[in-house]
């Protein structure tokens, strides 16, 4: 992310930091319990190089986030209050302000609400790597006003990202799993073009199942997503690149009791995570390989009866001597649960933006900080 200004260009821009107010777009998105209180801090402690070098610097920091999705209006279960408390134990004196999206000019980039958000600020730093693939106000807007840059984590997500794209070391391995491959079809085409073999589960693998003819139950599927599937299944084998498919399924059966099976479920069954035969299958491409991309659980490991396949591949993650990336919300979660996530070696703050910048090279917010002011 060579021409993308760094916090050295900022300074080098805008001469001396001291008593400057700096806008740092950060992503405190966090998890909240039912009490509304973090359950994982993870974000806020992952913008604290940015911020510090700031102020160590004398700069007068205003960090700014969104927090869940409210609707564009105040909504007191997405009041950045508890981030706020955090904050000021691990960064005391930085600002924040409310939750980004208590405004509707900020998903629908109004001007009007970037002009808010750089009236009175010298300089804006984007350090929010979770949020960059979207095109919202305060992601894109401020650098077309003031000297902007981006943060130490922003830059660091970037470079491990791309270096996945573009310094793949072989055998490269991708893993895909979650609920819905209509959110990740682009990266496997993306993803088909650099990795050796790809690795699905998740309830993604049903869509497979179904593109190769075999009865599913009543698994979630997507029946629009059928086609592609058969279609990528067909790709892979021309490009000489395998598609690892679970060949056991655990789930429940039609009388609703825990059950495994082959790849061919009975009718009424339904599959929550891959077998132990496709774990340990899974479990030897991984730690055959040398670099491993991982999104998405492989299982609903929120149930433990359906957590096994996840925390066997986690374990393999943490096992393998490849360079291993997890990006992905609830995949972070389970490696955090499975106390798993320090054996990896970059675990991304970004779920949507990581599969982004993978499939594209590129996001929208570092168009921004590239075309900055000019
Ligand atoms: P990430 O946040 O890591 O990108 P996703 O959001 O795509 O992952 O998917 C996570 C969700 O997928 C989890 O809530 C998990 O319960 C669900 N999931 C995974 N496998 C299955 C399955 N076989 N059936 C139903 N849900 C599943
Ligand atoms: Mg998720």
């Amino acid at each position: 992310m060579s021409e993308v200004p760094t916090l050295e260009d900022l300074e080098a821009r805008v001469g001396d930091l001291n008593g400057k107010r700096v806008l740092v777009r950060t992503d405190f998105n966090v998890p909240l319990d039912d009490n509304g209180a973090i359950t994982d801090d993870f974000r806020i402690r992952a913008a604290l190089p940015t911020i510090e070098w700031l102020t160590e610097r004398g700069a007068n920091v205003v960090t700014a986030s969104h927090l869940g999705r409210p609707k564009g209006a105040p909504d007191p279960r997405y009041s950045m209050d508890p981030v706020r408390e955090r904050l000021a134990e691990l960064a005391p004196g930085v600002g924040l302000l409310e939750n980004l999206r208590f405004d509707p000019g900020e998903t629908a980039n109004d001007p009007v609400f970037v002009s808010t958000l750089v009236d009175g600020i010298d300089a804006y730093v984007n350090d929010a790597f979770g949020a960059s693939h979207r095109s919202h106000a305060s992601i894109v807007g401020p650098p077309k006003f003031v000297p902007s840059a981006a943060g130490r984590l922003l830059q660091n997500e970037v470079d491990v990202l791309l270096s996945l794209r573009d310094k793949p070391k072989r055998p490269f391995v991708a893993i895909l799993g979650g609920a819905k491959i209509s959110d990740k079809l682009g990266v496997v085409e993306a993803l088909l073009d650099v990795v050796d073999s790809l690795i699905v589960g998740g309830a993604m693998c049903f869509t497979f199942f179904a593109a190769q003819g075999k009865p599913i139950g009543d698994s979630l599927f997507e029946p629009d997503h059928v086609e592609t599937c058969k279609r990528l299944l067909v790709e892979a084998g021309e490009r000489g690149k395998t598609i690892h498919l679970p060949d056991d399924i655990t789930g429940v059966d039609a009388n609703g009791e825990y059950a495994t099976f082959g790849s061919r479920l009975p009718d009424g069954a339904k599959g929550f995570d891959i077998g132990p035969g496709s774990a340990a299958l899974f479990t030897d491409v991984i730690m055959d390989a040398r670099m491993v991309f991982w999104n998405g659980p492989m299982g609903m490991f929120e149930d433990e009866r359906f957590a096994a396949g996840t925390q066997t591949v986690a374990q393999a993650m943490a096992d393998t001597k490849a360079f291993t990336v997890v990006g992905g919300g609830d995949s972070a979660a389970a490696l955090a649960q499975f106390k798993l996530d320090d054996e990896i070696d970059h675990v991304s703050t970004g779920g949507g933006a990581s599969l982004e910048i993978l499939e594209n090279g590129d996001l929208p917010g570092l168009q921004a900080l590239r075309e900055g002011t000019s």
